[in-house]
């Protein structure tokens, strides 16, 4: 037996999305709804996998390659491959049975019949895979038209200009998708016959023309545009004279490019399914999926939806539009939407004319808007999420032709969420589970800096947010491969189509100068993320030139540009721009974040801006300060460098007190900044060379001196003359001589592995004492004064628990003690040590019995667990690994649950054992990571620190772990 190929919009499972796709299980949860749908059914992806499953493999070898992001030309040669490939592959066996039966079906409900001129069923054929890839794959309109049906048709409407409009737009879709014909061939027959229409039209009916403008002022005269016919008969009829020449040329075009157009309606139909199955692999909804990062187990393979077409084109209580239940660019709670009377849906989309808003139909067709009002906040309850959904007016009656999550700016996907968890439509938890952590990050933009005075050249729609300079690119193509030297391109465009988004992942914003917040520019830059402004009508792209204009203001490709997708607006150059503030909602949805998570979140701050911004966004203290930061002022550097090439105990002491005096002050000021707040401060780690000069700079340096000495001591005119100058040359070259010594003996083969951390700290306690001792007077002072300081001191590198016995008891232990006798003040400080090395980690009950707290230092964990050098890998071998997928992912950016995890989550679990009071953190780079963290939170830490920017993003991933595992708060 055959498989089941075919459901009905009545029969098939709404919530089987995989096997529907996703319009198709919205038209059968509209039917099922009572939902004016018009009557259809779908073929399942499965059917589109079977299409596909003779050839698979070497499909799916070809695009590997191309996620590899190969030049140009080869691209093009893999994707002919690909083509040649898919035009050899037939329907699967009884497909094509099944389609018949249900177009029968159809025959039935609509009371139409396929292919007959007296009362014709025409269909569209819809692609729609499991998730929603906006305009990346094709659908066909107006199917079952030729040359008797058009006819038939312009008699059953009752108008020729619509059945003819229908017909040529069926020829141009067909030949371009089905046939493979070049769309431009097309556009250049019509662009020709418009020009003439419109000059014979001018020329023989302009006082038509006028009385239509006067009734309706936005009507421009145009070949697609149907002339009212009460008023300009005339010219409605010349109108229809043109269309039916220009189907004749059409014909003429597929016949000499293809071959005779198929006049049988079931052969056109057969070619437009396999076309549709075909578009699962064009090259934009491949290069959509690989940078969506849409895998089999997301989606594939594409459904096909055949609907009975309904026509928006039927004149002026006609028209179609798109709806969106709430605002996706700022979220609020109002329906937002365009609508474009007496149209067909592609002209919306493809921005070729620009739309109205929702309220002009509201004036208009009052019923009709509240029937669609009513039906949005339906679905919008149903599938709890904000809908966007897509109708059509046919002669005064609504049709819905698809509903979907909207895809949203993440200011609005915020603002829904924490609407509709108060409206009661979700749960604060499911809000929660609604905004990904990455989309919050996204809301951390810049934006212009308000106090710079740039004036715009111009203003568009404000389509995806952000503001972002880019030099000026005007060609996707262009795009890439000026990205891929390096350079942040803004890509300009009259307007875009699907076939422009290899340009869109390259490009840091996009500009267009037509098209409305639903054209294809603005639907894929906020989904992807990009900045982005459409409909700048100011500017005047000449792609020949390379240039646009404003006015007199000429922009040439490579001049930089600035864009600001929050408001709309365009400036000549670069405009500074500064850090966002958290909007009102987020800071609500934050605030349920924090009830129920159970990881706390601190941050990596090692400077007092840091520390304020990390405060700002909610930090619970700082994690990790690594205080080499503080050394790199000119005068500190020095101190540290006298320290470290002293030769006996007295001589360092001396420069450590100096040293100790210097960096105390910003101790007392980060610990004022998190007053309450654990402040985790990490003795040095680094291995010490890295404070000296390199061992070349000084050869450099000392071959100079030795040149200009020689050259001075040999010329007869110095002779005698300045024998100072002379001294002091030999004064520095000694110098330098002695420190290249001493570098040379601090050098070391394997600086990460060598002299560094604890080590510093055992072979020179008294760097570690007076270190200790900044921090705790630090400390002291501030309980003086009133405040409640909570120092954590950290010991690195540590491997052996005799090193942290070792430095407590030679250098951290009489520091404190110290202070505290000579400030006459108990200081309370909590001692712990970094976990970083493997053996620390295998020997964690043994530390914890010695310590406060751990801290996993999970980059170097990550390195000394792959022995992977973290300097060197990223842009050595990993990109490799990556690309052949011997690694998912980088290491150093997402935790190794299977080896670091295991041991992360193996110490924890015998640390704690061992010292119940133990506290366990992590500091690594991992901890601003949404994945990391969710593997941290089932390991039982205690808390993460990430870096400031990411403090919000791990309030909201350790909420996401804790809903998804479990795990309450203490
Ligand atoms: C670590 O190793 O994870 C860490 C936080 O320390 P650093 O990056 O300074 O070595
Ligand atoms: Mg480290």
């Amino acid at each position: 037996m055959t498989k089941k190929y075919v459901f009905a919009f009545e029969e098939g499972d709404w919530k089987n999305k995989k096997l529907l796709g996703g319009k198709g299980a919205s038209l059968a949860q509209m039917t099922q709804l009572g939902l004016p749908v018009p009557p259809g059914f779908t073929i399942t992806t499965e059917a589109c996998r079977d299409f596909y499953a003779p050839r698979k493999e070497e499909i799916d070898k070809i695009v590997k390659e191309l996620e590899r992001n190969p030049p140009p030309q080869v691209r093009d040669e893999l994707i002919k491959k690909i083509w040649d490939i898919i035009n050899s592959l037939d329907l699967p066996e009884g497909l094509m049975d099944q389609v018949k039966e249900y177009m029968k079906k159809l025959e039935e409900k609509t009371g139409k019949k396929f292919g007959f001129p007296d009362n014709p069923l025409l269909v569209s054929v819809r692609s729609g895979a499991a998730v929603s890839m906006p305009g990346m794959m094709d659908t066909v309109l107006n199917l079952g038209l030729n040359d008797t049906v058009t006819p038939g048709l312009a008699k059953l409407a009752e108008n020729e200009w619509f059945a003819y409009d229908a017909y040529r737009r069926f020829l141009a879709m067909f030949g371009r998708i089905v046939l493979e014909i070049p769309e431009e061939i097309f556009d250049k027959e019509f662009d020709k016959l418009d020009e003439e229409f419109r000059k014979e039209a001018e020329e023989k009916f302009k006082d038509e023309i006028e009385a239509v403008k006067k009734q309706f002022p936005k009507y421009t005269l145009r070949l697609d545009a149907q002339p009212p016919k009460e008023i300009a008969p005339k010219t409605w009829e010349l109108a229809v004279k043109y269309l039916k020449k220009l189907v004749e040329i059409y014909k003429d075009v597929i016949q000499k490019h293809w071959g005779t157009f198929p006049q049988d309606p079931w052969k056109q139909l057969e070619l437009a399914i396999k076309a549709v199955f075909r578009s699962w692999m064009n090259p934009r909804a491949i290069y959509y999926r690989i940078a969506n990062n849409i895998t089999p187990d997301i989606a594939d393979c594409t459904a096909v939806n055949i609907v009975t077409m309904v026509f928006g084109n039927m004149g002026w209580d006609s028209g179609t539009g798109v709806y969106f239940t709430r605002d996706p660019a700022t979220g609020e709670n109002k329906p937002y939407g365009e609508f474009l009377p007496n149209a067909q849906g592609e002209d919306v989309v493809a921005g070729i004319r620009t739309p109205l808003h929702l309220d002009e139909l509201k004036a208009r067709m009052p019923k009709i808007y509240d029937q669609l009002i009513e039906a949005g906040k339906k679905l919008e309850r149903l599938n709890k999420d904000v809908m966007d959904i897509e109708f059509t007016i046919e002669r005064g009656k609504l049709y819905f032709l698809q509903n979907r999550r909207a895809k949203m700016t993440p200011v609005a996907r915020v603002k829904t969420a924490v609407d509709m968890a108060k409206e009661g439509i979700i749960t604060k938890e499911e809000a929660i589970l609604k905004v990904s952590p990455d989309v919050v990050l996204k809301l951390l933009y810049p934006r212009i800096d308000p106090k710079a005075k740039a004036e715009p050249i111009a203003k568009g729609l404000p389509a995806s947010p952000g503001a972002v300079s880019g030099q000026v690119v005007f060609h996707p193509d262009d795009a890439v491969e000026w990205a891929r030297k390096g350079k942040k391109v803004i890509l300009v465009r009259v307007e875009t189509k699907p076939d422009d988004v290899h340009g869109f992942y390259a490009a840091v914003g996009i500009l267009t100068s037509r098209g409305g917040m639903t054209s294809h520019a603005a639907v894929v830059a906020r989904g992807i993320g990009k900045p982005a402004v459409v409909g700048a009508e100011a500017i005047k792209i000449d792609y020949e030139k390379k240039e646009f204009r404003v006015g007199d203001v000429v922009v040439k490709e490579g001049d930089w540009v600035t864009i600001d997708g929050n408001t709309g607006n365009v400036y000549v150059g670069k405009v500074p721009t500064v850090e966002p503030e958290l909007i009102p909602e987020l800071q609500e949805l934050l605030s349920w974040a924090d009830s129920v998570r159970k990881l706390g979140v601190r941050a990596n701050a090692d400077v007092p801006e840091d520390a304020r911004i990390a405060r700002k966004f909610g930090a619970e203290g700082i994690g990790l300060l690594r205080i080499e930061r503080m050394f790199r002022k000119p005068e500190r550097l020095e101190a540290l460098r006298n320290v470290i090439l002293s030769e006996t105990k007295e001589e360092r002491v001396e420069h450590l007190k100096k040293l100790a005096a210097m960096i105390k002050p910003d101790f007392k000021e980060m610990l004022k900044i998190m007053d309450g707040l654990p402040v985790v401060i990490r003795l040095i780690d680094p291995p010490l060379h890295e404070f000296l000069p390199a061992p070349e700079e000084l050869l450099k340096e000392i071959y100079e001196a030795k040149v200009a000495y020689y050259t001075l001591k040999s010329s007869e005119a110095v002779k005698g003359i300045a024998p100072e100058i002379l001294e002091e040359y030999e004064k520095k070259i000694a110098e330098l001589e002695e420190l290249y010594r001493r570098v040379m003996v601090l050098k070391e083969h394997n600086p990460m592995m060598g002299h560094r951390g604890v080590r510093v700290g055992v072979t020179y306690p008294e760097i570690y004492y007076y270190l200790t001792r900044a921090m705790v007077e630090a400390a002291a002072e501030l309980l003086k004064e009133g405040y409640h300081p909570k120092l954590e001191i950290m010991i690195p590198q540590v491997s052996e628990v005799n090193e942290i016995k070792y430095v407590k008891q030679n250098a951290v232990l009489p520091a404190i003690q110290d202070v505290e006798k000579e400030y006459g003040i108990k200081v309370p400080v909590k001692i712990g040590t970094m976990v970083e090395t493997v053996r620390a980690c295998l020997t964690a009950e043994e530390l914890a019995k010695e310590v406060d707290f751990f801290s996993f230092g999970t980059n170097d964990l990550t390195q000394a667990t792959f022995s992977f050098s973290r300097d060197d890998v990223e842009n050595k071998f990993l990109p490799q690994y990556l690309e052949l997928e011997i690694l998912k992912a980088n290491p150093f950016q997402t935790l190794d649950t299977k080896g670091v995890g295991k041991l992360v989550a193996m110490a924890t679990k015998a640390g704690k054992q061992a010292n119940p009071e133990l506290e366990v953190g992590i500091c690594g780079e991992h901890g601003g990571d949404p994945a990391s963290i969710e593997f941290l939170h089932q390991a039982g830490l205690d808390y993460v620190s990430a870096s400031p920017f990411r403090i919000v993003v791990a309030r909201l991933a350790a909420a996401h772990a804790a809903i998804k595992y479990g795990g309450k708060k203490e």
